[in-house]
């Protein structure tokens, strides 16, 4: 017998590199009119590196100090910024305590006990708390980063903090032309969603191709972003490799997971999955879809 055309798609999209896990999956993914981007592993390549390490001037640890203790914290992490900051501290050669009683917060951080303190590594926004002591100078430090589009991680020590690092991150190289190529797909330029800050995301986007951004956003925020689209009558793709993405990508129309180095619950709840790294697959089987229901209507 000859394939149906919908199967023969996936076989296709299987040869892109795109695992896709149903007919039905394969079917909707030519439907979609909106399409949202995760930040951080998705638009960019998700291998970020420590551009900046700095301690509060005056009291503050030093630098390798700061640096081991947000290393120790981060190691059971597998959010890129966690490796970016692990990657860091090896390379310096520092020696990493054993992290105990971890907890991650997706889109904020996270928290564990290193050498009998309690040291917390994330977002600054929601690490910051009234009355935090050396509130402005952290906030200087922050600033001073975001502007120049890196993003900031706070480290707080038994809720003092300790310092700041600058990450950063690059575009994948075949950002600007997905972004191209999804808004002659849908007619619409596609958004950006992400827990980073607006300044950082906001540059990248620009860099992208892409005006529509919402930073800031927690895992439900992302939830109600697409759900903002699809009352609007929109189908929406969304495409994330984060913890704090599985709630999007199943809320989404379609959701797609990147496999090299998403978490194994963005994998399972996406509806298809790109294996080999390339977010230009996306417009790829959008393509290959439209082609097949073609032929089956
Ligand atoms: P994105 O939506 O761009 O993929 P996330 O939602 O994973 O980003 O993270 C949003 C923000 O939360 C990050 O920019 C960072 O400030 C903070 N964050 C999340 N996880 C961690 C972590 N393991 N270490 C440090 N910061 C983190
Ligand atoms: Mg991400």
């Amino acid at each position: 017998a000859t394939m149906p055309p919908l199967l023969s798609a996936i076989a296709n999209a299987g040869r892109h590199g795109v695992l896709v896990k149903s007919a039905v999956v394969m079917e909707r993914l030519g439907q979609v009119d909106a399409v949202a981007l995760d930040k951080t592993g998705t638009l960019t390549e998700g291998t970020p590196r420590v551009t900046a390490i700095r301690p509060p001037a005056g009291a503050g640890p030093a630098e390798e100090a700061l640096l081991t203790w947000a290393a120790a914290a981060e190691h059971p992490s597998e959010h890129p910024l966690a490796r970016a900051i692990v990657d860091a501290a090896r390379n310096r050669g520092c020696a990493l305590p054993a992290a105990e009683e971890f907890t991650a917060s997706p889109g904020t951080g996270v928290r564990a006990r290193v050498g009998g303190a309690w040291i917390e590594v994330g977002a600054p926004a929601r690490l910051m708390t009234e009355g935090t002591p050396m509130a402005t100078e952290v906030a200087e430090l922050v600033t001073e980063l975001e502007d120049v589009g890196h993003t900031a991680v706070l480290v707080l020590r038994d809720g003092v903090p300790a310092g700041v690092l600058g990450i950063a991150d690059r575009l994948r190289p075949d950002a600007v032309a997905t972004v191209a190529a999804l808004r002659a797909l849908t007619g619409r330029t596609p958004m950006l969603v992400t827990g980073d800050n607006p300044r950082a995301a906001g540059r990248l986007a620009e860099e992208a191709g892409i005006a529509d951004v919402r930073a800031g956003l927690l895992p439900q925020d992302k939830v109600d972003a697409v759900r903002g689209e699809e009352r609007a009558g929109r189908k929406v793709l969304v495409v994330g490799d984060g913890v704090n993405d599985a709630p999007a990508l199943a809320a989404a129309h379609t959701g797609v997971a990147m496999g090299r180095a998403g978490s194994d619950l963005a994998l399972q709840t996406a509806d298809a999955v790109i294996v080999r790294d390339e977010l230009a697959t996306v417009p790829a089987v959008m393509t290959l879809s439209r082609a097949a229901r073609r032929l089956v209507v």
